[in-house]
């Protein structure tokens, strides 16, 4: 039996319905109407079309984008100078800086001085920290997606198991991280470069009754791996010879999964949404 399809966008377009209605409330009852400062270091095209792409999003539900394009030969202490104007900045209700940054600047150095309450890309220290304590403020945007898609399946996280591929800072640590939270409770796997070297990559994944991958590396999960019944949620986007593929071996997977996301269109159109979400619960969190 083929497995039901968790679709980003159907998901991601009821997020910013919900927005607009709370974004008109910020506005009438308040007078803020939050705003998001991007901090694009250029020479990424690709980078300044993905905030072309977000400042569209945010006009679309009523935030302010405000783009301010750094020259390429910034150096680290001129950008981190440049984020604590804009920290103190009662205008600015969130930051994110794009990535990539040019090549001789530390982005951890940089992110972290990002103040915690606009911290919209949750990847401070401090907003990690609070995951940590099972006290999440503003968390990463993917990492969020992939824990609104298992939510989107309708199957019950409580004390199943869950295995994790990756361990990035932005995805796959904060998603186990967020999966560990008494309210889901899940009992969690984390897999890595480590765990593919030892070769039991197929029994943790073959345990998994909800699977979240985000190891960057095409069909590295094959499908017959896969529990019968799981939850998968492919987060992984790699071009193939002009074509998008995922971290899961879809064909294969999705004959044994219950529910799985396709790759385009899972978890994808979710990181922007959940972006601007992330946006709305900062300006909020200033006004506590
Ligand atoms: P990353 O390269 O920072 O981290 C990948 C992680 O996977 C590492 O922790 C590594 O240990 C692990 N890994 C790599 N190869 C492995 C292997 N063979 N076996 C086991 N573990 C392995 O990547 P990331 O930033 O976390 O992104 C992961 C994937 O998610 C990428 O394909 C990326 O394009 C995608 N992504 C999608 C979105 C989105 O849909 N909006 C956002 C961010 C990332």
């Amino acid at each position: 039996m083929s497995a039901e399809l968790l679709k980003g966008k159907p998901i991601a377009d009821g997020m910013i319905e919900e927005l607009k209605k709370e974004i008109e409330n910020l506005k009438e009852k308040h007078k803020v109407t939050p705003s998001l400062a991007s901090v694009l270091v250029e020479g990424d095209p690709a980078s300044k079309s993905y905030a072309g792409r977000q400042q569209k999003s945010a006009a679309k539900v009523g935030i302010e984008y405000q783009l301010h394009e750094l020259p390429s030969d910034i150096s680290q202490q001129k950008l981190i100078d440049f984020i604590a104007e804009i920290n103190k900045d009662d205008n600015v209700n969130g930051i994110i800086l794009q990535m990539p940054l040019p090549d001789g600047i530390d982005s951890y150095r940089v992110q972290s001085t990002i103040a915690m309450k606009k911290d919209v890309e949750g990847i401070t220290p401090a907003n990690m920290g609070l995951i940590v304590y099972d006290r999440p403020r503003l968390c990463p945007c993917t990492a969020l997606g992939a824990i609104k898609m298992v939510e989107a399946s309708g199957v019950d996280i409580y004390g199943k198991d869950l295995t994790v591929v990756g361990r990035s800072a932005i995805v796959g640590r904060p998603a186990a991280l967020l999966m560990l939270q008494r309210k889901y409770s899940a009992t969690t796997t984390i897999c890595h470069t480590g765990t593919a070297k030892s070769g039991k990559l197929p029994e943790h994944v073959g345990r998994a009754d909800i699977l979240i991958v985000a190891a960057g590396s095409p069909e590295l999960v094959k499908g017959e791996w896969v529990k019968e019944g799981s939850v998968v949620v492919d987060v992984g986007f790699n071009w193939i010879d002009g074509k998008t593929v995922g971290d899961v071996e879809f064909e294969v997977a999705k004959e044994r999964a219950a529910y799985i996301t396709p790759v385009p269109g899972g978890v994808g159109p979710l990181t922007v949404a959940i972006l601007l979400q992330n946006t709305v619960e900062a300006t909020k969190w200033q006004m506590e």
